[in-house]
């Protein structure tokens, strides 16, 4: 069965689209440790990030490194923070966070409950900048 994310970048389940080509995926979280929080996923479904074969997993963070550009441009920010987790979601991904200080990258913080029209608003500064 198709993992979440993939449901995600195949357009089965809605997402607030950042950026996209023919391999790689990056969407807004759900639930963001701030705002202008994405995820940046490899289209090819692999669980561990490191179990991806070495041409897909450059490219991811090359994709990544691209992304993290048109956040550090569109969301006012000391610097964008980088971490993989994949404790919740089986499909290896990136999270990449924009941060003030060193704490706002704790996942145990408390996140940020925003509304649709919110979430567009920023993917839309982001996407326009990546
Ligand atoms: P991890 O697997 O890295 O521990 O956490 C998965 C991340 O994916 C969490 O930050 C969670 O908020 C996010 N997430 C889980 N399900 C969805 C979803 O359906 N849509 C989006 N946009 N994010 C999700």
């Amino acid at each position: 069965m198709a993992t979440i994310f993939s449901m995600i970048a195949a357009g089965q389940i809605p997402s607030y689209k950042i950026a996209e080509d023919e391999n790689y995926y990056a969407f807004l979280d759900i639930n963001p440790l701030a705002k202008g929080h994405t995820l940046v996923i490899p289209k090819k479904e692999v669980d561990y990030i490191f179990d991806l074969d070495d041409a897909t997993y450059e490219g991811l963070w090359a994709f990544a490194k691209k992304v993290a550009a048109g956040i550090k441009t569109a969301i006012p920010c000391k610097r964008v923070g980088v971490a993989v987790l994949g404790m919740e979601v089986p499909h290896a991904h990136i999270h990449l966070v924009p941060l003030q200080k060193e704490g706002d990258l704790n996942f145990r913080n408390k996140k940020l409950s925003l509304t649709p029209e919110e979430f567009q608003e920023i993917a839309q500064k982001i996407a326009a900048a990546v």
